[in-house]
């Protein structure tokens, strides 16, 4: 993706200062690195659990342990020998960094190494490192089955790849995983909890999940918990590998209920769309439950560098075709943020009036319809006459511009839903200004990212328009203006996704992934505000 060029820049100093380790300039600039991530004590009510549940939760973070570790063999190739490398050598910062990345790659920063000159590869660890050309042109070709979301690429004796399965491959580990979840399975007085962490520990063995992803969308329980391989975002060659990840929140069951009117809406949602008629998706399931959740525990791909605030599972399209899919709103690590970044981000970069309008609800409203708009429009797609799904099509780029379509529909709903009564006139300019706020949260991600970059995409989408504007320093969102430039945008990326254009999503993220300078410049005055949060957990790792 394109880069600034004092990033760049900055990015080749810090890099050229990292080979000669040793020398102050490192160790300092290590050390700000970890500091941005605030470490914050994230828990819920753990205390008032029944006793047995206390116990079910208990199997499910060790359980989450084997995931972290899973996890690690996905992302990093040579991990334990370069964190003993660390351990001998270098700092307490460098080895607590490397373990925020899990690997030596910022992923704040287009994964430049932080440590040694290993580059990071594309594909993570799910492909041979040795990969030529025309082997990638193989795993490219889904006739040859090397596209399996739960496999990974290796050699066979001759050299030749083969695609091993995720049960094969992680056998002792994911056959340990799956003990654990029945053994929480046997323990506990919820039999909707128990039928999942069942069905789930078959999957580990079996590579099948779509069984346990259906059962997940029907627990209803306390403790809560999503465990396995779900997002691609990982796997930065072919976005085809699924990468292991585990929360475990307790459910509060009030709020949730609330919120569940909602998900009524997504139907009308769906048919209001900014689209061609023939391009919306009226299959797909409208059972879309909402939990708002606390985190207690979390681990994998997850627990890398900036931490979840919401989710929106499973990615399996028969199951969103069949029951839709779960939004789940982690709520105590929302609020941490609201406090400890956005409030200061606003104070700092947006014009006084409207920095005093970021509102903590509106934060989650975007979240909850960010989420609820992963669930809308183009999923399953024809494209030539050929049935397939529009992350297959979009490919490396899939993850951002879904990230972006999430993103802008989310106030995009909020504003239909303004005029039937759901909210009140003010909430135009406290989403706007949190909005705005929020894409500078976001970007801080770094534009490698698929967050990151869909931030980008919308601070630029709107710069050009001229809704988000700069003077002395100070943005400001010209609030009358937004919801129409909402609107052009979602149609924008609506279309691009219900056509599986690929040629069209690369011109669309060369253009609006990329970083001005005054975006530059606004980031370089949040010096002292955490980028996110550093969750610790009444667990250890
Ligand atoms: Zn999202």
């Amino acid at each position: 993706m394109p880069k600034s060029i004092s990033t760049v820049l900055s990015v080749f100093l810090v890099t050229v200062l990292f080979m000669f380790s040793g020398c102050t300039e490192t160790t300092t600039e290590i050390e700000k690195r970890v500091s941005e991530y605030a470490p914050t004590t994230i828990t819920g009510d753990v205390d008032n659990l029944s006793q047995s549940d206390q116990v079910v939760l208990e199997k499910l973070v060790e359980a989450s342990k084997i995931m972290h570790s899973i996890f690690i063999t996905q992302a990093c190739p040579d991990y334990s020998e370069i964190r003993n490398e660390i351990v001998s050598n270098e700092s307490d910062a460098t080895l607590k960094y490397f373990e925020i990345n899990v690997g030596p790659w910022d992923r704040r920063y287009h994964f430049e190494p932080f440590y040694s000159e290993r580059q990071h590869p594309e594909g993570a660890n799910y492909y041979p490192q040795d990969l030529t050309e025309a082997e990638k042109d193989l795993i490219r070709d889904p006739s040859n089955g090397f596209d399996g979301l739960f496999t990974m690429i290796r050699r066979d004796e001759h050299g030749s790849l083969i695609a091993i399965p995720y049960s094969k491959f992680f056998a002792e580990r994911l056959n340990s995983a799956a003990k654990l979840l029945n053994e929480a399975a046997d323990l506990s007085n919820n039999d909707s909890l128990a039928a999942f962490l069942r069905s789930r520990a078959e999957s580990f063995l079996t590579d099948d999940y779509y069984e346990s992803d259906m059962l997940w969308m029907d627990i209803d329980s306390t403790v809560e918990v999503t465990i396995g391989p779900y997002e691609t975002y990982e796997d930065g060659l072919f976005g085809y590998k699924a990468a292991f990840e585990s929360f475990v929140t307790i459910v509060d069951p009030v709020e949730s209920a609330k919120l569940s009117k909602y998900k009524n809406e997504l139907p009308w949602f769906e048919s209001e769309l900014p689209i061609l008629d023939e391009y919306k998706n009226m299959n797909r399931g409208t059972e879309s439950p909402i939990r708002v959740v606390d985190e207690v525990y979390t681990a994998g791909d997850t627990r890398t560098a900036v931490q979840t605030i919401a989710f929106n599972l499973p990615n399996d399209e028969r199951v969103r075709e069949a029951k839709g899919s779960k939004k789940v709103l982690l709520r105590n690590v929302m609020n941490s943020k609201f406090e400890h970044i956005l409030t200061p981000i606003a104070a700092k970069l947006l014009v006084p009036d409207q920095a005093a309008d970021i509102a903590a609800e509106s934060f989650f409203m975007h979240t909850l319809f960010h989420e609820m708009s992963h669930g809308l429009g183009p999923g399953i797609i024809e494209v030539d006459g050929r049935k397939t799904e529009v992350r297959f099509e979009l490919k490396e780029l899939y993850s951002a511009i879904e990230e972006t379509k999430a993103d802008a529909m989310g106030p995009w709903c909020i504003f239909k839903l303004q005029p039937k009564g759901h909210f009140p006139e003010s909430i135009y300019r406290q989403q706007a200004v949190t909005f705005l706020a929020g894409l500078f949260r976001s970007v801080r991600f770094g534009i490698a990212e698929a967050h990151g970059s869909a931030n980008a995409i919308q601070f630029n989408y709107l710069l050009e328009r001229k809704v988000i504007s700069v003077e002395d320093g100070l943005f400001s969102i010209d609030v009358d203006a937004f919801p129409a430039a909402l609107n052009e945008l979602v149609a924008e990326i609506l279309t691009i996704q219900a056509e599986g254009n690929y040629d069209a999503a690369k011109e669309f993220s060369d253009k609006y992934s990329v970083m001005p300078d005054c975006l530059a410049a606004g980031l370089a005055q949040l010096d002292g505000v955490p980028v996110d949060l550093l969750p610790e957990y009444r667990w250890a790792k």
